[in-house]
């Protein structure tokens, strides 16, 4: 009895918000590593990444973000007011895809900017959950697209790699003049 209450103490308050990475961190750019074995380090990383996505707040977190590189997701596409309905992809892959459609995106790691990216309407993934098992999930709307957008960053791809290289251009020079205030800023203490 003791020991499982100090299991689930453990378990509730070791958890851990991390520390997002943002474009242009080259670890974004890498593909991620399949998951081997889903054993207590693992869990724990599932644990913070999903702390991690609440905290933000998003709808879906790569383990890349968080500088892991694990084929590894968690999604919650559920509004704030409603009962959490987290999803735990482990090796995710799209195994169909259906329809196409265009969704204005942003990302936790490409902070302030959203644009418009063109997807499919629907997939249908393949995952392990965190007990091993072998599922398939369908998608369509949101979850669909945090799907693509979350199954994107285990292979290095950001959204703004999915829009036009004009539009990506902008999105540099507005970070570079951001960097240059901020330099600006600094300067002034
Ligand atoms: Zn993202």
């Amino acid at each position: 009895m003791l020991d499982a209450f100090f299991t689930l103490t453990l378990t509730l308050f070791s958890m851990a918000v991390l520390e997002i990475l943002k474009f242009p961190n080259p670890k974004l750019k890498k593909k991620s590593l399949p998951v081997e074995a889903i054993d207590g380090d693992l869990r724990r990383v599932i644990a913070d990444m999903a702390e991690t996505m609440y905290a933000a707040p998003g709808v879906g977190l790569a383990a890349p973000q968080v500088g892991h590189s694990l084929r590894l997701v968690v999604i919650d596409v559920t509004p704030a007011n409603e009962p959490k309905n987290l999803f735990v992809l482990i090796n995710p892959e799209i195994i169909s895809v259906e329809g196409e459609c265009t969704w204005d995106e942003g990302c936790l790691s490409v902070p302030d900017y959203n644009e418009d990216v063109k997807r499919k309407e629907r997939v249908v993934v393949r995952y392990q959950d965190p007990e091993g098992k072998t599922c398939e999930m369908e998608a369509e709307g949101l979850l669909s697209i945090a799907l693509q957008h979350e199954l994107d960053h285990l292979d290095g791809i950001l959204f703004i790699d999915r829009i036009s290289s004009l539009k990506r251009a902008l999105y540099r020079r507005k970070l570079q003049k951001e960097k240059k205030e901020k330099e600006k800023e600094g300067k002034k203490l």
